[in-house]
């Protein structure tokens, strides 16, 4: 199919996310129902068209078979004050698992101080979006083992280069969480994946959905640890769909970000209970309620229309 209606929807969020507060999406329905396209605004059109090919298969292709129902999820603390830190962890109840965002290692160690004065036997997950060096990443990986240790379930790709993760995993106890490292190397070549990481980070859209996520995680053949690329409830239905459908699941999965929008497209969005999430079918009854500007919604449907041009899907 081609998405010829869509509905382009402006989401306010929580938080300050890519120095924007609100979300576009667009939103089509296909034969198997509701689906969400919503690469950032700054992807290119290669990149956009892999979300695409997941966003069809949602609309028109049966969900995978389940191997599990109900999925836990992770606590998601974004770059913040102190002063927030309650306040996000409310909307994540019975969560033991707190992922965290982190830049600098003694500006922000406080988060983590004050996280685990709210839920003491917190395993904490830190994601640090590939933004060390290999000499910070060994020098603050040490910090982190030394005052917290315990506490530390994994670190999400401290470095950004395969060589320097693969230095770095000699030097720290600690494990090593991959996720953008996956995305650069989509169709190449995992077989140093095993080396370089103990968990692998997958997200729904950027892996062009969830049958291409199931034959990335056969090759990488790492624990799974899927996550949500800020997705309104639509996309949050389908990352739930491939945490259900995934062989080898290492934990929490980091899917209850829905808690970051203001609004989302329905009045009855993913909420945490008891540290879970439960999937069913979303309806987008707030599409009328956030819809785009005009030239917002011409916006996206050259968007779409280029990745069909470019022959890209
Ligand atoms: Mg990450």
């Amino acid at each position: 199919m081609i998405p010829y209606a869509i509905h382009v929807v402006d989401l306010p969020l929580n938080i300050i996310f890519r120095e924007v507060k609100t979300r576009e999406i667009a939103i089509f329905e296909g034969p198997k129902g509701w689906s969400e396209f919503s690469p950032f605004l700054e992807y290119g059109v290669k990149e956009s068209s892999i979300w695409l090919k997941a966003a069809l298969e949602g609309a028109c292709d049966e969900a995978p078979k389940k191997i599990r129902e109900d999925i836990e999820i992770n606590a998601t603390i974004p770059r913040t004050s102190i002063n927030e830190v309650k306040n996000i962890l409310d909307k994540f109840p019975g969560c033991k698992t707190v992922k965290i965002k982190i830049d600098n290692f003694r500006q922000d160690q406080d988060l983590l101080v004050e996280v685990l004065s709210i839920v003491p036997q917190a395993k904490i997950r830190l994601d640090i979006n590939g933004k060390w060096s290999l000499t910070q990443a060994i020098s603050n990986l040490i910090d982190y083992e030394k005052d917290f240790g315990a506490n530390i379930d994994y670190i999400e790709q401290p470095c950004r280069d395969i060589d320097d993760l693969l230095e770095l995993r000699k030097k720290t106890k600690l494990k090593i969480a991959v996720d953008e490292s996956i995305r650069k190397h989509i169709n190449n070549d995992f077989s140093k994946f095993k080396e370089i990481a103990d968990v692998a980070v997958i997200k729904w859209a950027p892996t062009g959905g969830i049958k291409s996520a199931l034959e990335i995680i056969d090759k990488i053949n790492l624990p799974v640890v899927v996550s949500s690329a800020l997705d309104s409830s639509i996309g949050i239905s389908y990352g739930l769909a491939l945490a259900q459908s995934v062989p080898n699941l290492y934990g929490p999965c980091g899917l209850g970000t829905a808690s970051f929008f203001k609004s989302d497209i329905t009045t009855n969005p993913f909420t945490v209970f008891e540290g879970k999430l439960k999937n069913r079918k979303i309806e987008p009854d707030l599409l009328d309620q956030f819809k785009a500007k005009p030239e917002r919604q011409l916006w996206w449907q050259n968007r779409i229309a280029q990745i069909y041009r470019e022959g890209l899907i």
